[in-house]
């Protein structure tokens, strides 16, 4: 059968799509979607600097509401291939698991929604409104040619979202465990402290940076920057890397510096943490320490999304198929949802994400056929 999610996951990891490469699966569901009345489009975006990098389109129906399923066939590197007990990219299956680099991040989601997209038309489920497939092959890699310029190559085209769900796997244990409904900020940065070089013997006629970027640190890490929110983690400061330029045993260093990520709630923007950043470094610093703060372009602001019709529709569907109720969590790294979520109500909801970028990733072939009942009886909800 056509929508056998199990033959279309083994059909995609027997596609090496190593970012960037396309490794014949976009190829391979442009034919499987063709074939099922969609219409496909496969623009190719380019960056200088960044590898040129194949993405996919596929829609079907017209008009609202208009529902995405996104997600991204690219893969991180297998390793070691003498390490894996099935080949990477052999789709064997095995006492029950499919195995496979990009099983459960993210082949694994695509062939589910597919799946349950080809049997919701094939039996004449969508009477209005549209379903689109959008697929990168940059979402493991820089992230620049990618889900970021499809959406806007969509939004050109006149596409208007009015949900999405993307399918990275999000249940730390068992299906069911969790919905994405929102994900914390990242923002970069580094402190510089200019001193004065001099002869470690004669200490009065140099500026010692070392000490006063630690005082500068102290300052930082003396509090939290907040308690947590009602859907968030409390955010985070990590200094990631300190250095000083100096080889010498009898020399004062001229400059040392301290770089720090922050991950962040909803209770901040990149705005106001960066005037936090200033108020304490001023303030310990005490205008006696000479010091520069240098925010990494880029990063990315919290978000959630509040969308009833989405996460109940989903949470209900969940619960029908497992009997259990997805917790709402916003934990984790960053995602593609970011970026849509300037389009549409974005969610995230896939598979259990315990062997991710692992040697041996795999999927219970069990917990695959359930996801794709889920998002099956999803859509017999969402369009109902
Ligand atoms: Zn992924």
């Amino acid at each position: 059968m056509a929508s056998d999610p199990i033959r279309i996951l083994q059909d995609l990891i027997r596609c090496p799509s190593v970012t960037p490469a396309e490794g014949g699966a976009l190829v391979y569901l442009e034919s499987v979607l063709t074939e099922a009345g969609f219409t496909v489009d496969r623009p190719v975006f380019t960056e200088a600097g960044t590898p040129d990098v194949e993405n996919l389109f596929a829609t079907i129906g017209s008009g609202a509401p208009h529902f995405v399923f996104a997600g991204h066939t690219d893969v991180v590197p297998p390793g070691d291939e003498a390490h894996w007990q099935h080949g990477p990219f052999s789709g064997e299956i095995a006492d029950g698991m499919l195995y496979g680099r990009g099983a459960v991040d993210m082949k694994g989601g695509i062939a589910a929604f597919a799946s349950a997209a080809l049997d919701f038309l094939s039996e004449g489920g969508l009477k209005q409104g549209t379903i689109s497939l959008l697929i990168t092959g940059d979402e493991e890699g820089p992230s620049v040619n990618g889900t970021v310029k499809l959406l806007d190559w969509a939004a050109k085209k006149g596409h208007r979202f009015d949900a999405a769900i993307v399918g990275e796997p999000t249940n730390p244990q068992a299906l069911g465990d969790a919905i994405k409904v929102g994900r914390r900020g990242s923002l970069s940065g580094t402190i510089i402290v200019q001193g004065r070089q001099g002869h470690v013997a004669y200490p009065h006629l140099a500026v010692n940076p070392i000490p006063q970027l630690t005082t500068l640190i102290r300052r930082l890490t003396a509090e939290a920057l907040d308690a947590g929110s009602e859907r968030f983690d409390a955010s985070n400061l990590e200094f990631v890397g300190l250095s000083v330029d100096n080889k010498a045993w009898n020399v004062i260093p001229a400059e040392a510096k301290a770089r720090f990520n922050i991950r962040f709630n909803d209770q901040w923007t990149r705005d106001t943490l960066e005037a936090w950043l200033i108020s304490r470094l001023e303030e310990a610093a005490r205008g006696a320490i000479e010091f520069e703060l240098d925010l990494e372009p880029g990063g990315s602001e919290s978000f959630l999304t509040h969308s009833e019709m989405l996460i109940g529709t989903l949470s209900d569907a969940i619960e029908q198929s497992t009997g259990r109720r997805p917790e709402l969590s916003t934990s984790g790294g960053t995602s593609d949802a970011r970026f849509i979520k300037d389009y549409c109500p974005v969610v995230e909801f896939g598979l259990v994400g315990q062997t991710m970028h692992q040697i041996d990733e795999r999927v219970a072939v069990e917990d695959l056929v359930a996801l794709t009942a889920i998002y099956r009886c999803f859509l017999d909800r969402y369009f109902a």
